[in-house]
């Protein structure tokens, strides 16, 4: 989606902090980190909100969860995790292409 910065991300047309890359996702550096450890995990295919999950955009989050944990370990986060997608306005979310929150690198709480 042209006007989409995760896209743009994805294309290379703004910069990154790319942790982890394959022909389906991109994992990159949250820019307002808010956690010692916040990457994004993001599949390459263009998808907005989560409750438009189908068949096949579920087998891309499910190949996501498949390689979020050796990422997360890979990257600070070896003591543990929290995974967060934001849906919609209450949730907060902000950019409309799906992505997953990999938070860590410290005690998070709750
Ligand atoms: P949401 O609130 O939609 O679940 O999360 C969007 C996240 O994307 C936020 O944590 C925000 O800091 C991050 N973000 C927004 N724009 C950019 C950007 O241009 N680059 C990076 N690396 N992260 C971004
Ligand atoms: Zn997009």
């Amino acid at each position: 989606m042209s006007d989409c910065i995760f896209c743009k991300i994805i294309k290379g047309e703004i910069p990154s902090a790319k942790v982890y890359e394959d022909e389906k996702m991109l994992v990159f550096k949250d820019i307002e980190p808010k956690a010692a450890v916040h990457l994004l995990a993001v599949p390459k295919t263009h998808f907005k909100l989560l409750s438009e999950m189908d068949e096949e955009k579920a087998e891309n989050v499910k190949y996501m969860l498949s390689k979020i944990p050796q990422i997360a370990e890979a990257n600070g986060c070896k003591d543990g995790y929290r995974l967060i997608i934001n849906q919609g306005d209450d949730a907060g979310q902000t950019v409309f292409h799906l992505h997953i929150h990999i938070l860590g690198g410290e005690n998070l709480g709750w």
